[in-house]
């Protein structure tokens, strides 16, 4: 019978490792700690209107296939991925409307009616996007960059020489600047940067694979709803005979010797062969793991990334000037950003995102309604923001939206029939992130861009961790990639001790 090994948390990440290491042959137990599976990826029904809470585009779409080939499934038919055309309306400050699509000509005809003179940039930004992701992709998001045996096998120490080629030296913004004289281009290639939680004024250049990823690799959205990935997961994990134990928290990670030896969960003991700690690191290390202080204080200096403030608002009303994904851009993106991470303040005035499904899935909504998903960038908690602060900012974020809106001809402040809100506190409080961030660690520095906390804990052999807080950070790919490198190096420690 296989080694036994422990999951903590039902995330994308660890469920990703949970399903790769059931195939493996290990015997897994996966505790969760809410009802249901999935951490940030979640879905909220009242009614006639159905909404994905977390996520709503998918990028990377290749990571997930992988997955599922690994585990014997037929992607296809379990999931079908929808691309997006266009993949988002922009609507700016001045007025004017841009729809962006991953079909080349299309955008470079949308750049062509917005900015005449930035329209033959748009092919050398791919390019550079492009080429940046070709020199960093495999060993900053396919290697667990900390295993440096694996990243000598690989022969990619010598990247470490084409390092100016990925730009490191300059900021997200100046980046794109190079490319683009539009500010309203410069504002729509920036906001790439939020992606992984970050300020496009401070994260580097680097961080523009991500438009790479969008606009040359494809956006894509999940019929039936984002949440249907999770459903396809757990039915996987199931038939492969994953335990899976859910509104059940993990109170400790047990350790002794600097060895794992399980966890205490309903103050039982629970002994394994290793852990995976899909819970957030920072997190692990305030609250499931004692000892180690100089390195839970090291995890806690570490600046967390953006937050959000969601709006569920099921509409019902018909809105045909939006698109299944929008953006109505602030006029101050820099002040926008200064707020949220410097002065760690709700900005005055957001960039407000819409997702509509129900443009794409019409019985997501009642037959002449809509329901939407408002995402607008808030920072990370800190001290002083309790429940009352948030439902002060609550009361003025949804009147700000209301005025922007009818700033573009759309009032809806009569057609809400429901309505959810969701905070920093509740991502804080019903998936543990830390200071309630949505994608962990931010990346507003070279070294936090591509050196996360490791998959591989240090202090304490046996413990691995996945996640959007560890390497190679957060959104949907990537911490199905960290599951993926965590089952990884937990196999080959298992084939090394035999
Ligand atoms: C509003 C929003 C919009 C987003 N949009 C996108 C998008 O469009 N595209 C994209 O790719 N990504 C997006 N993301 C990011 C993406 O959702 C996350 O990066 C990803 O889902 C995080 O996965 P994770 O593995 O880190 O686990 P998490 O989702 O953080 O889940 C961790 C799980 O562990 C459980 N847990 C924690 N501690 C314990 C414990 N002690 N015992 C038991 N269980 C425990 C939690 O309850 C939780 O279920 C978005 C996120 C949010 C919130």
């Amino acid at each position: 019978m296989g080694k036994k090994v422990i999951v903590i948390g039902g995330g994308l990440g660890a469920l990703s490792g949970a399903i790769r290491l059931a195939k493996m042959g290990f015997r897994v137990q996966l505790f969760e700690q809410n009802e249901k599976l999935g951490g940030k990826m979640s879905e909220f029904i009242s009614g006639q209107y159905r909404f994905d809470t977390g996520p709503s585009l998918l990028t990377m779409d290749f990571v997930v296939d992988d997955l599922f080939n690994f585990a014997g499934f037929d992607r296809p038919n379990l999931l079908k991925f929808i691309p997006i055309d266009p993949i988002c309306r922009y609507f700016f400050p001045d007025g004017s409307v841009m729809d962006t699509s991953s079909n080349i000509e299309k955008m470079i005809n949308a750049i062509n009616d917005l900015s005449p003179f930035d329209a033959g940039s748009y092919k050398k930004y791919l390019k550079y996007c492009e080429r940046i992701y070709n020199l960093t992709a495999d060993i900053f998001l396919f290697t667990p960059i900390h295993e440096i045996k694996k990243v000598i096998k690989k022969g990619n120490p010598s990247i470490l020489f084409k390092l100016y080629q990925m730009d490191p030296f300059h900021s997200f913004h100046q980046g794109v600047s190079k490319f683009f004289s539009d500010p309203r281009l410069i504002q729509l290639f920036d906001r790439y940067a939020t992606y992984n939680g970050s300020d496009p004024f401070q994260a580097p250049a680097t961080l523009n694979i991500i438009s790479y990823v969008e606009y040359g690799l494809g956006a894509y959205y999940i019929k039936g709803g984002m949440y249907r990935l999770v459903n396809a997961m757990e039915e996987i994990a199931k038939k492969m005979g994953i335990e899976i134990l859910k509104s059940t928290k993990v109170e400790k990670i047990l350790w002794s010797d600097k060895e794992v030896k399980g966890v205490v969960v309903n103050n039982e003991k629970i002994l394994s062969d290793y852990v995976l700690c899909g819970s957030d690191v920072v997190t692990a290390y305030n609250s499931l793991i004692d000892g180690f202080h100089n390195h839970r204080k090291k995890l806690n200096n570490f600046e967390p990334s953006l937050s959000g403030m969601v709006f569920l608002w099921g509409i019902n009303k018909k809105n045909p000037e939006l698109k299944h994904h929008n953006i109505i851009f602030s006029s101050d993106y820099k002040k926008e950003f200064r707020q949220i991470f410097k002065e760690l303040k709700v900005p005055d005035e957001p960039t407000i995102y819409i997702s509509i499904t129900s443009k794409t899935d019409p019985e997501h909504a009642s037959i002449n309604g809509e329901n939407w998903f408002v995402l607008v960038n808030v920072p990370y908690l800190s001290n002083g923001q309790d429940d009352q602060f948030w439902n002060n900012e609550i009361d003025r974020m949804r009147s700000v939206i209301f005025n922007r809106l009818k700033g573009i001809g759309i009032d809806i402040s009569s057609n809400i029939e429901v309505e959810k809100i969701i905070t920093p506190l509740d991502f804080l409080r019903n998936y543990a992130s830390n200071r309630g961030s949505i994608y962990g660690i931010s990346s507003n520095n070279m070294s936090m861009a591509f050196k996360r906390p490791a998959n591989r804990s240090r202090d304490i052999k046996g413990l691995y961790f996945a996640g959007g807080s560890v390497h190679p950070g957060g959104g949907i790919p990537l911490v199905m990639l960290s599951g993926k490198m965590s089952a990884e190096l937990i196999n080959e420690s298992e084939k090394m001790e035999k």
